[in-house]
């Protein structure tokens, strides 16, 4: 089985680098941060090559292993964590996928390119993280409190606090055996979840001030600019969440949010609740995700970005 093949690499590899999507969210860092910790547990060299991430994740054990700059110039293996495409790793850093001696991919989107020669991909697992935790149990990796920790994070995150259509028995396995290692679980949630700064909270409350609804209440939409955000002085991560904000609203079935990147093309999340495959959508402009939660690059301004995407958006509306 490829797991088998994997451990193998692993053992035979000195130097392991772990990498994961762009603008990286709960599970993103969690995955990496648990799977760098075993590593490092099994004797490898392993960093974490991230440019930047949210500050509420600082507490995570092993956040010192993420690096802005890679410490090899070659490594002997590359695995890639909650990343459906290379493309969507950091341009800075795919050239260390690209000349390592063997790569591997963890992931759980469904449209994921199988970029790895090793790929372990689970569309219907609510995180990366949880197949990390069904990985290392079936590869007899142990999962310290550490490492526990940041994989529940991982789960926690990607399913909005346990409450996404995703969730199985084995994610509150999980839950459960990690508080009896002595994870501090509502610590773990109040971090990544509730705690908020005072940039997040400007922005939502921006957002929220200027969110329209569209097709009988069924569309919720709402923008940030640039401007807005140098106003507001956002820092990384201060757009997380505000999609969530139209999506819990009732008689909404799809939230979407744009905000505009340093390039002035505007970053689209989009979110829905009973039927829409939100995933398709963002297909349509080169993006993608999973069916209740997507996202994409609008290249126009404003007012068209949010015309082209309200148009897709209206073919799927029931
Ligand atoms: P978010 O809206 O939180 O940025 O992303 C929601 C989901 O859609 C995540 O799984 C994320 O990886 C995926 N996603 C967001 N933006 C893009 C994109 O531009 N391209 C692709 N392929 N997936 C995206
Ligand atoms: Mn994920």
């Amino acid at each position: 089985m490829t797991l088998d093949d994997i451990l193998k690499e692993i053992e035979g590899a000195e130097t392991i680098l772990v990498l994961a999507h762009e603008n990286p969210d709960g599970d993103a860092i969690g995955s990496s941060l648990g799977l760098c910790l075993a590593l490092q547990n099994m004797g490898k060299k392993a960093e974490v090559l991230m440019s930047e991430y949210p500050a509420n994740f600082a507490f995570l054990p092993g956040i010192e292993n993420i690096k802005k700059a890679a410490s090899f110039e070659k490594y002997d293996m590359a695995i890639v964590v909650d990343c459906p495409d290379i493309k969507r790793v950091n341009s800075e850093y795919i050239q260390y996928f690209e000349s390592a001696k063997v790569t591997a991919e963890f992931d759980h989107h469904n449209k994921n390119s199988m970029f790895g020669d090793y790929n372990i991909v689970n569309h219907v697992s609510p995180a990366c993280a949880q197949i990390l935790v069904s990985s290392f149990e079936y590869l007899h990796i142990e999962i310290t409190k550490d490492i526990a920790t940041c994989l529940l994070t991982g789960i926690i995150t990607d399913t909005g606090g346990f409450k996404n259509s995703g969730i199985t028995a084995e994610t509150f396995d999980f839950a459960g055996w990690a508080l009896t290692k002595g994870v501090n679980v509502s610590k773990i949630y109040r971090d990544s979840m509730l705690i908020t700064t005072r940039t997040k909270f400007e922005a939502q409350k921006l957002a929220m001030e200027r969110m329209e609804f569209f097709d009988e209440g069924k569309i919720a939409f709402t923008y940030m600019t640039k401007a807005d955000d140098e106003k507001i002085g956002i820092e990384t991560g201060d757009h997380d969440g505000i999609v969530e904000m139209g999506r819990n609203i009732v008689g909404v079935e799809v939230s979407i949010f744009i905000y505009q990147r340093d390039d002035g093309s505007f970053k689209a999340s989009l979110r829905s609740n009973d039927y829409m495959d939100v995933a398709d959508v963002c297909m349509m402009f080169g993006g993608g995700g999973h069916i209740r939660a997507a996202g994409c690059t609008l290249e126009f301004p404003l007012e068209e970005s949010k015309k082209a995407i309200l148009n897709e958006v209206r073919k799927h509306i029931q």
